[in-house]
């Protein structure tokens, strides 16, 4: 995956690029202009918008290693093992220097302390597991091809102490994508697939408010899958396939977004 694949996200491009690239292919530079790096980067926004695909396109674009883990897969009611994963996450990022350690859905282990615990022993395994957390980022320092990016759509859950400067120094919002972002997806997403003439992607944009980049991506998927039940043969989509594709999906998007489902970026759309 590479920049090219991401659809828009100007603005989110440009600061990992100097986020991630810059400290990777640059340092001598920034040492020269005494800029320290960012030890720590966290992307926060709804599910299915690029928080993954954007780091995986900087891994690839930087030739750095890319280890990925997520909240629940780190978090252990076992004592002690959270934190073991988490000091071993940060050996083999030091390891395979390098490297980006991106952890993903990071409110479901270092929420605020004493918001997401299951009780007692739930939030003493949340306290370890920040405390760990902490330490080892404060130890990257002597590590500096290693570069730890934090994703979640609750940032309002994390605890202040992880956002500090120093750790996760660099915050960027990735939105529900806008209008121009969404006719990049889309395109992107129909690259390569035999589409008919009359359908205008600029259209589909404009009508798509509130879908994420996974729900677009499912769009197009679905109007394929239309076009094939329809005739098994099929040699092309059509606009009419889209529309059908549309209206299933724009009703579970008007669901989602109905329910807030909890996420700082939930919105109204227009259907
Ligand atoms: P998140 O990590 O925010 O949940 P992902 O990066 O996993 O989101 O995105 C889910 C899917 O949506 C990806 O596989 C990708 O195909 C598509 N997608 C999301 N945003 C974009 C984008 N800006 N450009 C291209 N594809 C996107």
């Amino acid at each position: 995956m590479s920049w090219d694949d991401i659809g828009g996200m100007a603005d989110a491009k440009g600061r990992l690029l100097e986020a991630i690239e810059w400290p990777l292919k640059h340092a001598a530079t920034m040492a020269r202009l005494g800029i320290t790096p960012s030890m720590g980067i966290l992307l926060h926004g709804p599910p299915g918008c690029g928080k993954t695909s954007i780091i995986r396109a900087a891994a690839s674009c930087c030739d750095c290693a890319l280890i990925t883990a997520t909240g629940a897969s780190i978090y252990s009611m076992y004592v002690g093992q959270a934190e073991e994963t988490v000091r071993n996450l940060f050996k083999k990022a030091r390891l395979n220097a390098p490297c980006i350690l991106f952890l993903d859905e990071i409110d479901a282990i270092v929420s605020k302390r004493g918001l997401a615990g299951e009780g007692g022993q739930g939030d003493s395994v949340q306290e370890r597991v920040l405390a760990t957390l902490l330490n080892e980022m404060d130890g990257i320092e002597s590590s500096p091809h290693v570069i730890v990016v934090g994703a979640t759509n609750r940032v309002d859950m994390l605890d202040d102490a992880l956002l500090r400067p120093g750790r996760f120094g660099e915050i960027v919002h990735i939105p529900y994508p806008d209008e121009q972002t969404r006719e990049e997806i889309l395109l992107g997403a129909t690259k390569g697939v035999p589409i008919a003439e009359d359908i205008s992607m600029r259209e589909w944009a404009a009508c798509t408010e509130g879908f994420s980049g996974a729900d677009l991506d499912n769009l197009c998927r679905e109007a394929a899958l239309c076009a094939m039940r329809e005739n098994i043969n099929s040699l092309h989509v059509r606009n009419d396939h889209f529309k059908k594709a549309f209206q299933s999906l724009s009703r579970k998007v008007e669901s989602r977004v109905g329910e807030g489902i909890g996420n700082e970026d939930a919105r109204h759309i227009r259907l």
